[in-house]
């Protein structure tokens, strides 16, 4: 979703009232991801969803490898 679009988005500070970040591209998500966690990133964000399922792909894939 374009933060602009959305109810949440205050246009005086041209930011996200809830201090959540919308990166545009998959790699810039994916960056987000690792510097500040799965949390820091808005949940309309279309890139959300995947980084979390691949986690837990990976995270599965440890455990597994792990027993
Ligand atoms: S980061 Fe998410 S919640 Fe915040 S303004 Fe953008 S789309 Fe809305």
């Amino acid at each position: 979703m374009n933060c602009r679009d959305c109810h949440r988005f205050d246009p005086e500070k041209e930011t996200c009232k809830d201090g959540k970040l919308n990166p545009l591209t998959y790699e810039q998500a994916s960056e987000t991801l690792m510097i500040y966690g799965i949390r820091a990133i808005c949940i309309f964000n279309d890139y959300r969803e995947s980084l979390i399922e691949r986690r837990t792909v990976a995270m599965k894939e440890f455990k597994r490898q792990s027993e």
